[in-house]
């Protein structure tokens, strides 16, 4: 009995890796074919960015669909001010994701235009687009190999000291520096499974690395202890600072110093505001920020479910 159990048990650990890794694959595969889809114009330029700061972003009139027979964005229609940070809230499936990936162009839309600076993402480079923008996404995928490399990794050929300067700014360089083998550690499938939060640091650290003047962060749905709550918003500032920024929140906690929120439901945005101005405006958000203060941890990523709007 001992004997058959053990197989299957490791079989069992070795069916979720590869279920795990395939999941990433396919996440891959499906980046890759979409990016033949997508082409640079003939000679297009590369995006021009003012060496005094960061860019405006706008959505203007945003009309998208992944597949022809459903609509996902209806209009959608707002600016992040240079500098500044816009976070979006929603019901899961609103739409907030979306917004993120077709302003890295993962996607074309079919309708409006997204403008960087006045600069349209169709007219310009995919690289010079992209190279502007840093994501710090829910799941990080880490690589077979050390910390060093994984955070090194968002500037090919930093040095050491860079390495160890955004890992401390993002608040990883003391768990880094208590494990045996510090910044050598082997992470990935083959070494050291971090936490979310950990492996959300590392990226953090990444991004903070590659220094993109355009900032998008895509919050953690899984409920968080307080400690962990005010480290994200904690860092949520730092990597914000004087960048400008979209955040995909689920907790409202962590984004009422946003300078804009905007509400989405259904593909379209049915509020914008401040924090302030939107608790004024008593409609869902306010309904949302209520269950949220009164949900038992204060910090239900689900919070938004459930409210009609
Ligand atoms: P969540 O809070 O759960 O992350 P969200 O508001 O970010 O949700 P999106 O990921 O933007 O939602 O998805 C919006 C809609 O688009 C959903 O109905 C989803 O099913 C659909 N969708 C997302 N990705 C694809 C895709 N690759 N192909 C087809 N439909 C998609």
């Amino acid at each position: 009995m001992i004997q058959l159990y053990i197989p299957l048990n490791f079989l069992g650990v070795l069916y979720r890796e590869i279920k795990q890794s395939l999941a990433d694959m396919e996440k891959l595969f499906s980046l890759l074919d979409q990016s033949k889809e997508i082409a640079d114009k003939e000679h297009a330029p590369s995006l021009l960015l003012s060496a005094h700061g960061s860019p405006e972003v706008r959505f203007q009139h945003v009309n998208f669909s992944y597949e022809a027979k459903r609509q996902i964005l209806f209009d959608v229609d707002f600016t992040i001010a240079a500098g500044s940070t816009t976070a979006v809230v929603g019901h899961s499936g609103s739409g907030k994701s979306t917004l993120s990936r077709l302003l890295f162009r993962f996607y074309d839309i079919q309708a409006g235009a997204i403008l960087i600076d006045g600069q349209n993402i169709l007219d310009v480079t995919q690289q010079s687009l992209r190279q502007a923008i840093g994501i710090v996404p829910q799941d990080t995928v880490l690589f077979n190999d050390t910390i060093a490399y994984n955070i090194a990794y968002g500037k090919p050929g930093a040095s050491e000291e860079e390495v160890i300067a955004v890992a401390k700014a993002a608040y990883i360089h003391d768990f880094i520096v208590s494990l045996p083998d510090g910044y050598q550690t082997m992470v990935g499938e083959r070494g050291l499974k971090l936490s979310g939060g950990e492996k959300q640091r590392v990226a953090i650290a990444r991004t903070l690395l590659k220094n993109p003047v355009i900032m998008i962060f895509d919050e953690a749905t899984s409920a968080l202890d307080s400690k962990s709550e005010q480290m994200i918003q904690t860092q949520l500032k730092q990597i914000a600072k004087s960048r400008t920024s979209l955040v995909i929140a689920h907790r409202l906690s962590t984004i009422v110093d946003a300078q804009q929120i905007l509400v989405m439901d259904k593909g379209t945005i049915i509020e914008r505001g401040t924090h302030h101005q939107l608790m004024a405006l008593a409609g869902a958000y306010a309904q949302m920020w209520e269950r949220q203060q009164h949900s038992n941890s204060g910090t239900s990523p689900d919070a938004f479910d459930g409210i009609q709007t």
